[in-house]
């Protein structure tokens, strides 16, 4: 069962696409912290990880880097409030794989997610 991990300090977030996703057979853990994320990516290794960018204390970029720093191999979906270029261009940088601007377009993220798990199958 492919294991997806949705970050975002906004619980109601989490619990829709956790609920989303479960429909469609993933396996969903949430974070509400980037501190917490890493935790999670630590011991669960998920393949593929929905991630915030604005969080109160770590936030998505800071989170971003640690995860591609120690699990280089997991997929990281940026989700971003509003589309700020910087931001943006900056976690492509540190090697996000895609973003996803709020409010969600579940179809394109679905999409994407499936995608990510179709190229992480291949490198493997
Ligand atoms: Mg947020």
């Amino acid at each position: 069962m492919v294991k997806l991990l949705v970050v975002d300090d906004e619980n109601e977030i989490c619990e829709f696409l956790k609920s989303f996703f479960e429909e469609r057979t993933y396996n969903v853990m949430v974070a509400n912290s980037g501190e917490q994320a890493l935790d999670v990516v630590k011991q669960e290794k998920p393949q593929v990880v929905l991630l915030d960018i604005k969080m109160p204390g770590m936030d998505g970029i800071q989170t971003l880097r640690e995860i591609k720093t120690k699990f280089p191999k997991t997929k990281v979906i940026m989700v971003t409030a509003i589309e700020t270029r910087d931001k943006i261009e900056e976690c492509l940088r540190l090697g996000a794989d895609n973003y996803i601007t709020k409010p969600l377009s579940l179809e394109y993220l679905e999409n994407d997610v499936r995608e990510k798990i179709e190229s992480t199958a291949r490198s493997n």
